[in-house]
């Protein structure tokens, strides 16, 4: 069984598109994130271990020396991946340096740009807008993790579907690729909420996604919280249920790039099923090979409309 032939996988659109494997070497502007440093808050999100989006001891490095260092070369071609908390929140000037300096260095066809959806101005989409039109593979990758605004205020995002919303606006007018990044099983969410979620996405508009399941990490609120007994992980079967279920009303044009994570390092707390990343696509790809791939489910799912919470 290979995942490939259930889901429209972003790996496969890149291969066709450079007609060979394309890497993502991901890299960190040390920028750090308006929910950190006092601009919108200091706490973060509550799922969020700052010294996971440390860059892993990258701050130092420049950005070529960053990308002359990335381990684990397994391609040819590569985009610059950058990853580390909010990568447009910086002067404008200076985003200009390290993209650019990522985009000239040899064998980098493209760029992905992973930030808040509250946090990409005009300039900066003009920048990038400019990149694809010099035959760059440019992508705007947006934590959105929730389109429910109740569950945005209580994970401490500090901000609303319709930040997303705008930005995705601005960023597809221009032609800029945007992937949204989600999570499954946060607080006080179950399915319904899921597929409110995605089908919020789908509907204004979006080019990739990546699902992947809640970690609670040490140095996170949510890591009190866990320790607590507040709040709870999903078991892996639950995981792949809903994320199935996601996938199978995902229109076929829309690629997955990721549909679940894993953690292999000591920061994680929960679940530990997150330590095996093969584990959780193989039941995903399992439940897909029974029930229908990708864009199987008809119609609309049912949305969450505020009433059913608990
Ligand atoms: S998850 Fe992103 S937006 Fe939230 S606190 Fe961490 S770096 Fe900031």
């Amino acid at each position: 069984m290979h995942i490939n032939q259930y889901l429209n996988t972003y790996g496969d659109y890149l291969k066709r598109r450079f007609g060979q494997r394309v890497q993502k070497l991901s890299l960190s502007g040390n920028f750090t994130c308006p929910n950190r440093d006092g601009t919108l808050g200091r706490g973060g999100c509550t799922f969020c271990n700052i010294s996971s989006f440390s860059g892993e001891g990258k701050e130092s490095l420049s950005i070529s020396e960053q990308l002359a260092q990335a381990p684990e070369k397994r391609s040819k071609i590569f985009l610059a991946y950058f990853q580390a908390y909010t990568s447009t929140y910086a002067e404008l000037q200076l985003l200009k340096r390290m993209y650019s300096e990522a985009l000239e260095y040899p064998n980098i066809v493209g760029i992905c740009v992973g930030t808040r959806p509250d946090c990409v101005s005009d300039e900066v989409l003009d920048l990038l807008e400019r990149y694809q039109d010099e035959g760059k593979e440019v992508w705007l990758e947006l934590g959105l993790q929730s389109a429910i605004d109740e569950t945005l205020d209580l994970i401490n995002r500090h901000h609303h579907f319709s930040q997303y919303a705008d930005t995705v606006n601005r960023a597809r007018s221009r032609g800029i690729k945007v992937c949204a990044h989600l999570i499954i099983g946060l607080p006080g969410e179950e399915l319904i909420h899921n597929l409110t979620t995605l089908q919020m996405v789908i509907d204004e508009g979006v080019d990739a996604l990546k699902l992947h399941q809640l970690h609670i990490v040490k140095g996170s609120a949510m890591a009190a919280m866990y320790r607590r007994g507040e709040i709870s992980v999903l078991e892996l079967d639950e995981y792949a249920e809903i994320a199935a279920r996601l996938i199978q009303y995902t229109p076929p044009e829309i690629m997955y790039e990721r549909i679940g994570a894993s953690v292999q390092d000591a920061s994680l707390i929960a679940p530990m099923w997150s330590t095996q990343r093969w584990p959780c696509i193989d039941k995903i790809g399992e439940i897909l090979a029974e029930k229908g791939g990708q864009g199987t489910a008809i119609g609309r799912p049912y949305i969450y409309d505020g009433i059913s919470r608990g």
